[in-house]
C-alpha cells in the first residue's frame, strides 16, 4: 500500500488534464444533474455536451470489476458517459484564452479528484477514514506536472473526505446504472443518450 502521507501535489493550472486528447472525462449521473441545474440547461442543451463513449473491445467480467465507473448499456454496446470535446480535442468547458475551466464550481467528480483516485481497503468498515487509500491515477503520473518532488505534501484529511464523498457518489451511480442496464436488457427502454437523461431526471424526482 502507498503511504498517503508521502503523496505530493500542487496544481500548476497547466490545463493538461483539460486538453489531453486521450483523456475523456467520465460523468456520473450526479455530475450531469449538477451541471444541468447549475447552468440551467434544457435537455437538448445537455445533449450538446454529453455523449456515450463505446468501449472499443468486449469487456470481460474482470475488466468490468476493475472499472471505477460502472459501464452503461447503450444502443451500440457497453459505454461510459462523458463530456464531449471540441474539435481541438479540448474539454468542451476549457477556455484556452482564460486558461481555466468555465464551470469550475460545477466540474465533474473526475476533475475534482484528479490526479488521485481512491480505494476502499475494507468494505465492512468503508465509512472510516483510515480505511480509504489514495493513489495517483495513471494519467496523473503521465502528464500532471503538479505531481513532483518539490510539490507540498497533500492535506491528507481533505483528500480523505473528498475520497469518501467520491466513493459514495460512485456507489449511488452504480445503483442507477444497474437499474438502467436492467431496463435495457428487459427491453423496457431504447438505450439512447436522451432516454438516459430522461431516466436520471426521473430518478432525481423520486
Ligand atoms: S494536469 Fe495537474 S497541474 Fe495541470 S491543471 Fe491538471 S491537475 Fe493541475
Ligand atoms: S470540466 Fe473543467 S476541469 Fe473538467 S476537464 Fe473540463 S475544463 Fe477541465
Amino acid at each position: 500500500m502507498i503511504n498517503m502521507k508521502k503523496l505530493r501535489f500542487t496544481c500548476s493550472r497547466c490545463g493538461n488534464c483539460c486538453t489531453d486528447k486521450n483523456t475523456l472525462v467520465n460523468l456520473t449521473y450526479l455530475d450531469i444533474l449538477r451541471i444541468k441545474k447549475g447552468l440551467d440547461l434544457e435537455i437538448d442543451e445537455v445533449l450538446d455536451i454529453i455523449g456515450f463513449f463505446v468501449f472499443d473491445k468486449t469487456l470481460t467480467n474482470e475488466d468490468k470489476k476493475r472499472m471505477i465507473v460502472t459501464p452503461i448499456e447503450t444502443e451500440r454496446g457497453l459505454a461510459f458517459i462523458g463530456l464531449l470535446k471540441n474539435s481541438f480535442g479540448n474539454c468542451y468547458f476549457y477556455s484556452p484564452e482564460k486558461k481555466k475551466c468555465l464551470i469550475y464550481n460545477l466540474r465533474p467528480m473526475f476533475c475534482r479528484t484528479f490526479p488521485f483516485s481512491f480505494e476502499v481497503l475494507d468494505e465492512k468498515k468503508g465509512e472510516t477514514d483510515s480505511l480509504i487509500n489514495i493513489v495517483y491515477t495513471e494519467k496523473g503520473k503521465q502528464y500532471c506536472p503538479g505531481i513532483n518532488d518539490e510539490a507540498p505534501l497533500i492535506d491528507t484529511e481533505y483528500w480523505i473526505q473528498l475520497g469518501k464523498r467520491t466513493l459514495n457518489d460512485l456507489k449511488n451511480n452504480h445503483n442507477v446504472i444497474k437499474k438502467w442496464n436492467e431496463s435495457v436488457k428487459q427491453g423496457k427502454v431504447v438505450p439512447t443518450v436522451k432516454k438516459f437523461l430522461l431516466k436520471i431526471l426521473e430518478f432525481n424526482d423520486n
